[in-house]
């Protein structure tokens, strides 16, 4: 089966029925299926365009930002939603335009309900010089924070991926996604990825095909690689002991990356997975979830 035939299908078993849509559905009409319900913070939700004519297009915008949409198969195209962790609940527009060449464009403004979750707290104690920066740690730590905006805000034209996400290595959940952290007794930023066990020199595999967007050496990421997987969709591997491609490679899913380590700011040999999804920080299950990984 072709990996977008299997897409197709895993995206409308995931949605289950019956769909609420929007659009003219009586007269078999190009339909909107918008997010089943609410949405909570750090979650990812599909969404699905049906009876796209051939040589037509959907784009989408959420928050401001581009949705990408990609055709799956007999006329449906699909698209990821990401929810920020810290953005406030409430109700947001989802605006889609389907534009069918040479006609007049179909277009969708749909509510969608953004509901607040709580990923719990986290107390770590860590050296107080991994902590509390000197003023050049300080400007390099701003620096390497500025190339990482950089490649957040690149919004790569086309989508690199067609099969479910997987995890990039088997071990088990050490510390999840959005909690509060609480650093030798101060709140800090939240956690804004998931931390998965791993033995140092274990393989790191990309969680699904891309191009290496970012490699580096960072202070708190220590050995680090972002994968664009396009239309802004990103995946990031931190803290490993050694890197195994160079930025712009193309890699296929499951392909090595790197291996895991303790390096930057780590209180012991783990990978730390994070996501972003058109600048939204996700959480890595979620993504799993939205694209039928196993989680
Ligand atoms: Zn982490």
């Amino acid at each position: 089966m072709q990996p977008f035939f299997l897409l197709a299908a895993l995206v409308l078993s995931m949605i289950g029925l019956p769909p609420a849509v929007a659009g003219d559905s009586s007269t078999g009409g190009p339909q909107l299926l918008p997010p089943q319900g609410p949405v909570a913070q750090g979650e990812v939700a599909r969404i699905l365009v049906r009876g796209v004519p051939a040589a037509g297009t959907v784009a989408g915008s959420w928050q401001g930002e581009p949705v990408g949409f990609f055709p799956l198969a007999n006329g449906e195209w699909g698209a990821l939603l990401g929810i920020d962790l810290r953005l406030s609940p409430g109700t947001y527009p989802l605006e889609v335009r389907l534009q069918p060449k040479g006609q007049t464009p179909v277009l969708w403004k749909e509510p969608v309900q953004v509901v607040a979750k709580d990923y719990g707290v986290e107390h770590l104690q860590l050296p107080e010089r991994m902590v509390t920066l000197d003023a050049k740690t300080l400007k390099r730590v701003k620096q390497e924070e500025a190339r990482f905006s950089a490649v957040w805000e690149q919004r790569s034209p086309e989508c690199y991926w067609r099969e479910p996400f997987l995890r990039p290595l088997p071990g088990t959940l050490l510390s999840t996604f959005g909690r509060n952290r609480v650093i030798n007794g101060e709140e800090r930023s939240p956690h804004t990825g998931l931390d998965l066990r791993a033995a140092v020199g274990e393989p790191v595999l990309a969680s699904n095909s891309g191009r290496i967007a970012l490699v580096g050496d960072f202070f708190f990421h220590g050995r680090a690689v972002v994968i664009d997987h396009g239309f802004g969709l990103y995946t990031m591997y931190f803290h490993l002991s050694e890197v195994k491609v160079k930025k712009g490679e193309r890699v296929e899913r499951g392909a090595v990356i790197g291996l895991a380590g303790a390096t930057g700011r780590a209180s012991g040999p783990h990978l730390h997975w994070g996501v972003r999804l058109a600048g939204a920080r996700v959480d890595p299950l979620a993504l799993l979830k939205a694209t039928g990984g196993e989680t």
